[in-house]
């Protein structure tokens, strides 16, 4: 099972001047073929079908707890498109847009790929072969990270350069993590092709931040006890840093999303949304909470919604 934390992996920027088209590209990284569905879901299947775990546990271990981060993965893609679409209207339904971020969905991310093409689990591999599932997710890391540096280089929404400069480290330490297990089980030694693509992380400015706190060296272990077994694979020095790789024993404190407008022109969440408020008001009291909302948002007073009629007037 899998726990969730109502909290963003890294800190993305509140929306600003809309870009629909940006976010139409920013969707390859969600349902295309080496997008964050397609690593979430592969790791999984392969986590799901491991056997003999006792017996190849540190490999198990890796795959099921890299699984979770994906998780955090997608969360962050919606979210980056969530924000490039407030405040769109529907004049800006042109051809290099997806119609269907409005009308199918409330101006939001879909599962699909940048040209509306829905996620498949074709897409997914899990034979079974633990080398040659592996050897899979180290082609999989490569390619989503290729075409991470290529929506980096076609969008500069803030959003977009804040993900896929997070996307690019962690992207890269699980490019690292399937070497190491591939070169503990057969000797191959696959950091010979780092970096892959052939651009240096530390390039990119957005990736800095992340590189100077040290991210690109950390393996996050998603379970408050379970997956102990990360450290027989991670371990020994960075292949581009040559810093000593770590596990971090929990997984990252995250950081508050912005609570994104209400979008009453395709009714999210309604037509009116301050009747809804007023119910949830009002079910709060009965059940005996809070009559403010308990939750925990980057915006508690509601200014991403005053910064956009500033932008949109
Ligand atoms: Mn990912
Ligand atoms: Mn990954």
């Amino acid at each position: 099972m899998i726990l969730r934390i109502d909290r963003l992996q890294t800190e993305l920027p509140p929306p600003s001047t809309p870009d629909p088209k940006g976010a139409s590209a920013v969707q390859e990284l969600m349902g295309g073929k080496f997008g964050e569905m397609s690593t979430l879901m592969n790791y999984t299947f392969q986590s799901f079908n491991f056997r003999n775990r006792q017996g190849a546990r540190p490999f198990y271990d890796l795959i099921a707890n890299i699984a979770a981060e994906e998780y955090g993965h997608i969360e962050l893609v919606a979210t980056t498109i969530n924000t490039m679409l407030t405040g769109s209207s529907v004049e800006d339904m042109t051809e290099t847009s997806q119609k269907q971020h409005f009308i199918a969905g409330g101006k939001s991310a879909l599962p699909q790929d940048s040209q509306g093409r829905a996620w498949t689990g074709d897409f997914v591999t899990a034979t079974g072969d633990l080398v040659e599932d592996l050897t899979h997710n180290f082609f999989l890391e490569t390619g989503a990270r290729n075409n991470k540096l290529k929506v980096y280089e076609a969008v500069d929404h803030p959003a977009a350069r804040a993900l896929t400069g997070y996307l690019l480290v962690r992207g890269g330490v699980h490019q690292v993590a399937y070497a190491r297990a591939l070169e503990n089980l057969t000797g191959a030694d696959l950091t010979k092709l780092f970096p892959a693509p052939r651009i240096p992380t530390e390039k990119i400015p957005e990736c800095q931040p992340h590189i100077k706190a040290g991210a690109h060296l950390k393996l996050y272990r998603f379970s408050p006890s379970d997956y102990l077994e990360l450290a027989a694979v991670w371990n020994g020095a960075h292949p581009e840093t040559g810093d000593p790789l770590v596990v971090e024993e929990m997984p990252p404190s995250g950081f508050p999303p912005f609570d994104l407008p209400s979008e009453p022109d395709v009714f999210a969440p309604d037509y009116a949304p301050e009747e809804i408020a007023e119910i949830a008001k009002r079910l709060r009291t009965q059940a005996g909470l809070p009559e403010m909302p308990t939750g925990v948002v980057a915006n508690p007073d509601g200014l991403v919604a005053k910064v956009k009629d500033k932008i949109t007037s």
